[in-house]
């Protein structure tokens, strides 16, 4: 494992860069609420990585992207490199199936205790317990009878892929967002906020057992990391009415505590709240802020969270000098994964398109204007190290 000099992703994707809102950073592609109609959507909502228009809007996508520098070359098969075997795999299937085209994926995911090993799914996905094992997984995809050429459009998942590889760098990026839930805890509440009231509530509602309450939704878990460390209702409390099934969904539970905000007194039918609660300045505010946006259907309400959760993770890019020993940039910085650099510079070079999504949402992902107007840049143009094993030996015999 080495350092391999300081890039970003900008040097493999240019600008084309899709993220939640399938709004591309590459202003010469519209967005979702300028071409649904153009794209075959029923209407201009931002479907969720899981559901069919995703795909239809992400084919779409990818041909206008190939059309920008190469008009009238036709997408012929796609590549896809991700790092988890559900998500990234079913996304990766149904890109496929909804642009009917062949295609392969892998998925990287580092283990380095085990022997080196892929794993073969259906539709070609690929597990492989090395980020190295991208070169033979090339060789195996070229004997398939890839073109790998420019009618080849490559798709690459951004974090813990492109950047902060699963089982090698991944914690940095988790690290950087539960930093930025606490800092927005932290400042709403103020003198009130506890340090370990939050973690451990941060801890307990973040285990699988609550994404039913959570929708394994961030802002959401921030908002009630919030509302428990104003002391709205005690921990303990709403962990016993979610497992009784009292409380069983967030939406119940905002439309609870906006009566509770609302009106300052206890109307409690649901949760035992505590009768002497007085709302931290600001509280009120915030929440009329999420709820309304909550209200809205929109799936990340808590904005002042995701621009912190931006700023934590932008500070973790280049943040170590190049002299740091290898182990402390994988340990505390987001680093470049060396090996899907290589081999995404390698499919580029033979004329492939490629174009990087993220499941992020935009705030947490690009810089308010103030921001901008102080230097900040999108998490894809920050410039930080690339990490990892040289695959360039084996990619030129190919
Ligand atoms: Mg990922």
């Amino acid at each position: 494992m080495q350092s391999h000099g300081i890039t970003s992703l900008y040097e493999l994707f240019g600008d084309l860069v899709i993220l939640r809102n399938l709004t591309p950073f590459d202003t010469r592609l519209p967005g979702l609420a300028d071409a649904w109609q153009e794209m075959g959507l029923p209407n201009a909502r931002t479907p969720r990585k899981n559901e069919p228009q995703y795909a239809t809007a992400s084919v779409w996508f990818v041909r206008q992207a190939r059309a920008l520098d190469l008009p009238g070359t036709e997408v012929r098969e796609l590549l896809f490199i991700g790092d988890t075997a559900m998500n990234d795999g079913n996304a990766f299937r149904s890109l496929a199936r909804a642009g009917g085209w062949p295609g392969w994926c892998f998925i990287g995911s580092e283990k380095l205790n085990q022997p080196a090993a892929f794993t073969p799914e259906s539709d070609n996905v690929t597990l492989s317990n090395r980020w190295a094992g991208l070169a033979e997984w090339l060789a195996g995809v070229k004997a398939a009878g890839a073109r790998m050429d420019e009618t080849t459009a490559v798709v690459i998942d951004m974090d813990k892929t492109a950047v902060a590889a699963r089982g090698r760098n991944a914690p940095v990026i988790d690290t950087a967002r539960i930093e930025g839930v606490e800092r927005t805890v932290a400042t709403l509440l103020g003198d009130a906020y506890n340090r370990d009231l939050f973690r451990t509530a941060y801890a307990t509602l973040n285990e699988p057992a609550f994404h039913s309450f959570t929708g394994d939704n961030q802002d959401y878990l921030a908002y009630i990391c919030l509302v428990l460390g104003a002391g709205l209702v005690e921990l303990d409390t709403l962990v016993a009415d979610v497992q009784t099934g009292r409380v069983d969904s967030f939406r119940q539970f905002i439309d609870w505590a906006d009566i509770q905000l609302r009106s300052g007194e206890d109307r409690s039918s649901i949760l035992s709240n505590k009768p002497d609660f007085s709302a931290p300045p600001g509280l009120r505010q915030i929440h009329r802020d999420v709820y309304g946006l909550v209200l809205a259907g929109d799936p990340t309400p808590f904005k002042a969270f995701r621009r912190n959760e931006y700023l934590c993770t932008a500070t973790r890019f280049g943040s170590l000098p190049a002299s740091a020993p290898v182990e402390q940039m994988l340990a505390e910085q987001v680093c470049i994964t060396q090996e899907v650099r290589e081999a995404a510079l390698w499919l580029k070079a033979r004329g492939c398109l490629l174009l990087t999504m993220s499941d992020k949402p935009d705030e947490a992902t690009i810089p308010t204007p103030e921001l901008v107007s102080q230097g900040y840049l999108p998490i894809h143009r920050l410039l930080t190290t690339a990490v990892g094993e040289s695959i360039a030996d084996q990619l030129a015999n190919l």
